[in-house]
């Protein structure tokens, strides 16, 4: 099996920004695809997306593409050497982490396709081996605001639901769509004028600050005949690198500012409150130390590093060292390739940091990350809940359930 041609071009994502996507070619034969999904709240350690424009790194692609012809594309880290022969930097800041996501997920694509294999069980392999594959559960964003919504709307950037009592995939994903429709009803008890308008990964959007926010999805789990907390529980991504300004966080659309002490007492009530399942950079991402304090404060919720960690393997080693968290977000386009995000899932599951695989903001139609999160032995799959590019992923999961009825994994 190898690789005949590959090809890239200029497209568009989920918030109408330019992308890249790459066929990769093999044998003649069997094309797979990819296309580069891109984040709003982005952490400052993460790869460089596109380090000048989308058309240098296009055309740098296309000027090296016989460094792949020829290639085992089933490889991982056949690919991401050929990828460093080009870009020897730590963050892909020559040739651009999109580059590097959209040609190592089409070659494994391609090798999927030509050994009908489904993408979870190629990648699986090369990461442990491991033939017990489990479902993630799906981690919903219902309500948001900060980076992804426009003014008024709550600081925080997601409030999200996890399906802890599903029976199955199904029954999980199903949970999830009938508590998104809640929220709706909700907002619009409280605000008759409410526009159903939504935030770049189709969470709600409406005029609220963090507090009532809360509220309302924990209203909308009881409205839908869930018992609280047993049925479905709540998270929240913080996303407190976009909130931080040296030295408070600044709540501007509520007019208020926190210290860092006073930023750990805020989360800390609000999981207590509220008996939070998973909180996601609730304190900035050089915060290593107050991570630290979150995480012995809580051993039982999911405190979880995205902007912290990066998907980065140095970052999610200091991270251990320091005790700083108990969960990770990978996000393949935060490390760069396929084979990057593979070494990233290792060292966490190998130090029982639990995996949660996640989607960008800015979106392709693509359905990689429903097998990646089951290759990585994911806890959650933090996909959104409804919009073409969120649903692409969870129809997907449907898919393999048709084929593998795989359990719901435990949390
Ligand atoms: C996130 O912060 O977890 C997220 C998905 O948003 P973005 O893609 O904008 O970083
Ligand atoms: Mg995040």
């Amino acid at each position: 099996m190898k690789i005949t041609d590959l090809k890239a071009r200029i497209c568009y994502n989920s918030r109408g920004e330019k992308s890249i996507e790459v066929d990769v070619i093999i044998d003649d034969k069997y094309i797979g695809r990819a296309a580069s999904p891109s984040g709003a709240s982005t952490g400052k350690h993460e790869a460089v997306s596109f380090p000048k424009n989308v058309e240098d790194s296009l055309s740098l692609l296309l000027s090296n593409k016989n460094r792949f012809i020829g290639l085992d594309p089933s490889k991982e880290d056949t690919i991401y050497q050929a990828l460093k022969s080009i870009d020897n930097t730590d963050n892909y800041s020559i040739i651009g982490g999109s580059i590097a996501y959209a040609v190592s997920i089409a070659a494994a694509d391609s090798a999927s396709k030509a050994l009908s294999l489904p993408l979870f069980q190629l990648i699986g392999k090369s990461l442990n081996n491991n033939t017990d594959y489990k479902f993630p559960y799906p981690l919903g964003n219902v309500l948001g605001g900060g980076a992804h919504a426009g003014p008024g709307t709550p600081d925080i950037q997601e409030f999200l639901i996890v399906p802890v009592g599903a029976r199955n995939i199904r029954d999980a994903l199903e949970t999830n769509f009938r508590i998104h429709k809640a929220v709706r009803e909700a907002i619009k008890k409280r605000d008759k004028d409410f526009t159903f308008g939504r935030g770049d990964e189709g969470a709600w959007a409406p005029k609220m600050n963090n507090e009532e926010a809360i509220k309302v999805v924990e209203e909308a789990i009881k409205d839908s005949g869930y018992v609280f907390r047993k049925d479905v529980a709540i998270g929240i991504d913080f996303a407190s690198s976009s909130l931080w300004k040296d030295p408070f966080y600044i709540y501007a659309r509520s007019d208020k500012k926190r210290d860092r002490r006073e930023q750990i007492e805020y989360v800390s009530a609000l999981i207590r409150d509220y008996k939070l399942i998973y909180a996601e950079d609730p304190v900035h991402e050089e915060a290593f130390d107050d991570m630290r304090e979150l995480t012995s404060r809580f051993p039982d919720v999911y405190i979880t590093g995205d902007d912290l960690l990066v998907t980065n393997k140095e970052r999610l080693r200091r991270a251990i060292e320091e005790k700083s968290c108990n969960a990770a977000i990978l996000k393949v386009n935060q490390a760069g390739s396929l084979y990057d995000a593979i070494l990233f899932a290792g060292d966490a599951n190998r130090n029982n940091i639990r995996i949660v695989t996640s989607h960008r903001s800015g979106e392709s139609i693509d359905a990689h990350i429903a097998h990646i999160a089951i290759a990585t032995n994911s806890k959650m799959l933090k996909a959104g809940v409804v919009g073409g590019e969120r649903i692409a992923k969870l129809n997907e999961l449907i898919r393999i359930n048709e084929e593998y009825a795989l359990p719901l994994t435990s949390l």
